[in-house]
């Protein structure tokens, strides 16, 4: 099988579902990707509509808001593979495409390679590619615009790591997160630095966009090494002292 060498534009379309988390399904020819599908029914309803075939699931950990429409979508398209860390053989039983850190995958004639981003959980990964015309990173639940996940399985250290290796990504990375947090990030972020200029116009911006029933995501790394508190954070000391503001925060 040969790579496509021509960048592709990027079709990725994010269905809002639950509270606030986002289903990313990557359309290529008639065949569609879907990362972390919360539940079936948007999905199966998005493919359909558009006389698609499932192709592939991307899981980037085992909560039931990313796992939990998986097991309808297998039912629908048995031929799907399902694409999630070697470690979650446990957590994700369904998963028929075990992957490691730093390997790469070819899905629909495109290289994806695996970032692990431990600490929201003990095998948390990402799906970056750089064949698109802007490089792209599903990341899951490790880092949202103005914020990053919750450290629940592993320790404020690998957190700070997991975000550090984000950094070393193409600064044009488009970053597809699964939560639409933004506003509430930037709330936060505002009342730790309430002068922040940058942090203040994008949170303008964010607001707009919602009021016009807009995604504020994906993002990407330029904007959020600007705007993100944890991007910006220089050491562990102040990742920590963060992390535990926002966890306290309301
Ligand atoms: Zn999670």
């Amino acid at each position: 099988m040969t790579l496509n060498k021509e960048k592709q534009i990027e079709e990725i379309y994010g269905l809002p579902v639950l509270n606030d988390n986002i289903i990313w399904i990557w359309v290529k020819g008639n065949r569609a990707v879907v990362i972390d599908p919360a539940i079936s029914n948007p999905v199966i309803k998005f493919i359909r509509d558009r006389k698609l075939v499932l192709d592939t699931i991307f899981q980037t950990h085992h909560h039931s808001d990313h796992i939990g429409g998986t097991k309808d979508l297998i039912q629908q398209w048995p031929q799907v593979k399902v694409v999630a860390s070697c470690k979650e053989i446990k957590r994700i039983p369904f998963q028929n495409l075990s992957v490691t850190d730093g390997e790469n995958i070819e899905i629909l004639n495109t290289r994806f390679r695996i970032i692990e981003l431990v600490g929201h959980t003990n095998s948390h990964i990402a799906f970056y590619s750089d064949s698109f015309t802007n490089p792209v990173l599903f990341v899951g639940d490790t880092l949202f615009s103005g914020g990053c996940g919750r450290v629940f399985e592993g320790t404020n250290e690998q957190m700070f790591t997991s975000l550090k290796r984000i950094t070393n990504l193409p600064k044009n990375t488009k970053i597809y997160c699964a939560h639409e947090y933004t506003k509430n990030n930037l709330l936060w972020a505002l009342d730790i630095c309430p002068n922040d200029k940058l942090i203040k116009a994008k949170l303008e911006e964010v607001i707009i966009k919602l009021a016009n029933s807009q995604l504020t995501i994906p993002t990407t790394l330029r904007e959020e090494m600007n705007i993100n508190l944890f991007l910006r954070a220089k050491d562990l000391g102040e990742f920590s002292y963060l992390r535990a503001k926002k966890d306290l925060w309301v």
